[in-house]
């Protein structure tokens, strides 16, 4: 088909309104939040309004041979939405609605448009929240089902993949088919629900998400516990999730990343000056229970726990600097980024190697001249931490050896953000061929021409 056509026939299903063609398309619909964007342009960016017109769009691309990219909000940090020169970016951003709400079962049923913060506010009145917590309250659900995100609170209530129950999704040739439901279990043939979670779009369309919800806690504490090393600070992590206190939140952060997060919102943590001079990290706890006295016992015990393993201080703060902090964490992203950091790795080990892998991290940078430095999900074994290495070769080298050193401890190259394009070097080089096989079989099944969100993730290729 020739362009005018594909043009006049995608006009046709999502109306003038909702269109663009190359070159009029706007900056933000092409790129997300990755350090590495590629400024590619797709022949269209359309926003359907339906799943019958995600149907209508794929079956189109499909018969044409027409490359597909789903976008969220593109809040995304491993340029998985990069668009493909000549193919069509599906966004779903006019799909935002909350469909259904059963406060009995603790489900709700969603469009994947719909943003973490418009989710939170549809529920509040229902006294159940959507726990998971991935920092960046503009992303979307399905692009947080997609990067099977995680975020803070993953120590207590894990990730989306544990929170998604069902979905309705449009494979590439336009049939429309439904996964799982709003049951909390089943053992009923293949598990596709979890099979896409993750996918980075490049199995089908998510165009319907059943989440399971939680209650939420009325009574929260967040303390702050500084220590003499991040060693230390990351050594007292598996007691405190053996405690059974079952903290929230868990969050390890470098003194350099900590002064960086506090004085971008301007803000004092109240530490005392002594104290302060002698902490290398601190840790940041989150508890939350049903009751206050509860809460106060767990503050306590939590307080015990951590001093008898050295910490040198506890603060409990106060709602205000407990908020703010939390806040300050969520906006650290953009503080790595206006600091020049060229690179943010996403890896996760065992939460009893964090030591190991920060320590490494250390010496690996030190040999290449570079910096590394971050903070973590360290109760998941997952950091975050900041690349400071202009030279590319040098960087990708050092990246490397320490993705490398990761997998030796039986880690994982992203333990949230997704492989994308960023980082499909070190994941196709160091993961098991066969397990890489079997995925692009899998792959095939599904999207046989290979539309679905090319030359990411298993598909190594150049774009084109
Ligand atoms: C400041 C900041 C903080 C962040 N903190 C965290 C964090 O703590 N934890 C975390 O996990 N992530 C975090 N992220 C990353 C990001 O928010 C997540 O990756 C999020 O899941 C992306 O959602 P999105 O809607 O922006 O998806 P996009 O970036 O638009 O897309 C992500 C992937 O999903 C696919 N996709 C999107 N919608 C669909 C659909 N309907 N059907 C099929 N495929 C689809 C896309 O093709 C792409 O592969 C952060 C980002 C920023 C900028």
């Amino acid at each position: 088909m020739d362009t005018d056509g594909l043009r006049d026939q995608l006009l046709a299903i999502v109306g003038a309104d909702h269109a663009t063609f190359t070159p009029l398309h706007s900056p933000d619909d092409l790129r997300d939040e990755s350090l590495h964007p590629a400024m590619t342009e797709p022949f269209a960016v359309v926003r359907p309004a339906s799943t019958d017109e995600v149907r209508a769009i794929c079956s189109l691309a499909s018969r044409h041979g027409v490359a597909l990219t789903p976008r969220g909000s593109g809040t995304g940090l491993s340029g998985a939405v990069t668009p493909v020169p000549g193919g069509i970016v599906v966004s779903f951003s006019r799909m935002n609605r909350l469909l259904r709400l059963d406060a009995n079962d603790h489900m709700a049923v969603v469009q994947p448009g719909i943003t973490l913060r418009e989710l939170n506010e549809a529920l509040v009145a229902s006294g159940l929240r959507y726990p998971v917590y991935p920092g960046e309250l503009s992303g979307s659900i399905g692009g947080n089902v997609n990067t099977n995100a995680g975020g803070m609170r993953a120590v207590r209530h894990g990730v989306t993949r544990h929170h998604v129950v069902g979905l309705e999704l449009v494979l590439v040739d336009g049939t429309v088919l439904r996964t799982g439901g709003p049951v909390v279990k089943s053992s009923s043939g293949y598990d596709l629900t979890q099979l896409v979670i993750g996918s980075e779009g490049t199995l089908a369309m998510v165009t319907e998400v059943t989440l399971k919800l939680s209650p939420g806690l009325a009574h929260a504490r967040t303390v702050l516990v500084p220590f003499a090393s991040l060693e230390d600070a990351t050594r007292v992590v598996p007691s405190i999730v053996a405690s059974g206190l079952e903290p929230s939140i868990v969050e390890g952060v470098d003194v350099l990343t900590m002064a960086a997060l506090t004085d971008a919102a301007d803000f004092e943590l109240g530490v005392d000056p002594q104290v302060a001079a002698s902490t290398a990290a601190y840790l940041i706890v989150v508890l939350e229970t049903r009751t206050d006295k509860q809460l106060e016992d767990d503050v306590g015990y939590l307080a015990s726990l951590v001093e008898a393993q050295g910490a040198l201080d506890v603060y409990v703060l106060a709602s205000r600097s407990a908020t703010r902090l939390i806040e300050a964490r969520e906006r650290l992203f953009w503080v790595t980024k206006a600091s020049g950091a060229q690179d943010i790795m996403d890896i996760v080990v065992p939460r009893s190697r964090v030591a190991d892998l920060l320590a490494e991290a250390r010496r690996i940078a030190e040999r290449h001249d570079s910096f590394i430095g971050g903070c973590g999900h360290v109760a998941d074994g997952n950091v975050h931490l900041a690349v400071f290495q202009a030279d590319d070769d040098v960087r990708k080298a050092l990246m490397h050896e320490l993705f490398a050193y990761g997998v030796s401890l039986g880690g994982q190259i992203s333990g949230e953000h997704g492989i994308g394009r960023d980082k499909q070097g070190p994941f196709l080089d160091l993961s098991d061929p066969s397990l890489i096989e079997l995925q692009r079989r899998i792959k095939a099944v599904f999207d046989p021409q290979g539309l679905l969100n090319p030359y990411r993730t298993l598909d190594a290729r150049p774009l084109p």
